[in-house]
């Protein structure tokens, strides 16, 4: 199987267009990535009652199957099933039986037989909640939490509100995208969504050794130069170096990385004197960013993360709707033979 393949359309959307399993955004178009942005608008007041907490998936189980390590993503995942009232299982992997040597189909398998409704998974295969969407029990939603270099959905979609909710559109925006675009999820999957949104342009800013093969084909234009790349921007997304991924010495140093592409108070300054800045976490201080710049009032990072919650939410929700749609149709049919 290849990551692109245009079957991740059918596999994610019902006969009648509506979200069964989140993937990746290749192959969603603006409509339905709109939906999912006022989907999210509207648990966002959910987040703000004393009572956290509406009824939509009251009853389901939802399984957080986490095969790498993960912070904001993981819980901001189980707060929002939880906010949605569904019993939530957090599956630590590293002291399942996964350890122990048991195979990815067969823990499925296990888990399918709890009667569980939904899986969040990260993986850090590309492809891995693709392979388990394409076997899952029909009426069980799949959503991708991260999977290997390949894409991120969620996170891409928690950045685009967190754009539209301090720019109110994406029309007419310039934005970049900086660092370690070679090993980011974030990087392609916020491409592909700023692409489909209507951004008039996405600019990566990188060193050749930090760019994929591919870069040419994923709808942006190259910048080499962090100080040209900075000028006339609206929004700035820093990524992480993820050194864990590096094979081989693919920078000089840290220090000359930060030198050319950290984001300090300096190089913030060629951009708009409105321009956002972003980061997906965790944020190396000093490496890739500079605190006054993290902590600082352009800064909009702690806003991405409040968003997850409700992004999240969105997307389960919508799932589970697809999901009960489609068996409701299941069902009629059968009553009919
Ligand atoms: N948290 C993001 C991810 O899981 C970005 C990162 O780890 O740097 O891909």
């Amino acid at each position: 199987m290849t990551v692109n393949d245009p079957s991740s359309t059918s596999l994610q959307l019902t006969d009648d267009g509506q979200l069964r399993h989140f993937l990746t955004l290749d192959g969603l178009n603006r409509a339905l990535l709109t939906e999912i942005l006022d989907t999210a608008d509207s648990f966002i007041e959910v987040g703000e009652r004393s009572i956290k907490k509406v009824p939509l998936l009251r009853g389901r189980t939802v399984v957080n199957l986490f095969f790498e390590s993960s912070t904001r993503t993981r819980s901001t995942f189980e707060l929002a099933a939880k906010r949605l009232s569904a019993d939530v299982l957090n599956l630590d992997i590293s002291t399942s039986a996964t350890s122990k040597g048991e195979s990815l189909s067969d823990t499925l398998l296990n888990l399918e037989a709890m009667a569980s409704d939904m899986f969040v998974v990260r993986h850090s295969q590309s492809g891995a909640p693709h392979f388990i969407a394409e076997s899952v029990t029909p009426g069980v939603a799949i959503i991708n939490a991260g999977d290997g270099r390949h894409a991120h959905p969620t996170q891409a979609m928690l950045d685009m509100l967190t754009i539209r909710q301090h720019k109110g559109r994406f029309e007419g925006l310039k934005v970049a995208i900086v660092g370690d675009v070679l090993h980011s999820r974030v990087a392609r999957s916020q491409i592909r969504a700023l692409n489909e949104l209507g951004a008039a342009e996405v600019r990566v800013i990188a060193p050749a050794t930090l760019l994929p093969r591919d870069v040419e084909s994923l709808g942006c234009s190259i910048e080499y130069d962090m100080v040209r790349g900075m000028k006339n921007l609206d929004v700035v997304i820093m990524l992480r170096l993820q050194k864990e991924r590096m094979e081989g010495a693919l920078l000089p140093s840290e220090r000359e990385f930060y030198r050319l592409y950290g984001l300090s108070r300096e190089k913030l300054a060629l951009a708009d004197a409105e321009c956002i800045v972003m980061h997906p976490g965790p944020i190396n201080r000093g490496v890739e960013i500079e605190s006054a710049v993290a902590d600082g009032p352009q800064s909009v990072i702690l806003n991405q993360v409040t968003n997850g919650i409700a992004i999240r939410m969105a997307v389960m929700s919508m799932a589970m709707g697809g999901q009960m749609a489609e068996r409701t149709r299941r069902q009629a049919g059968r009553a009919r033979v």
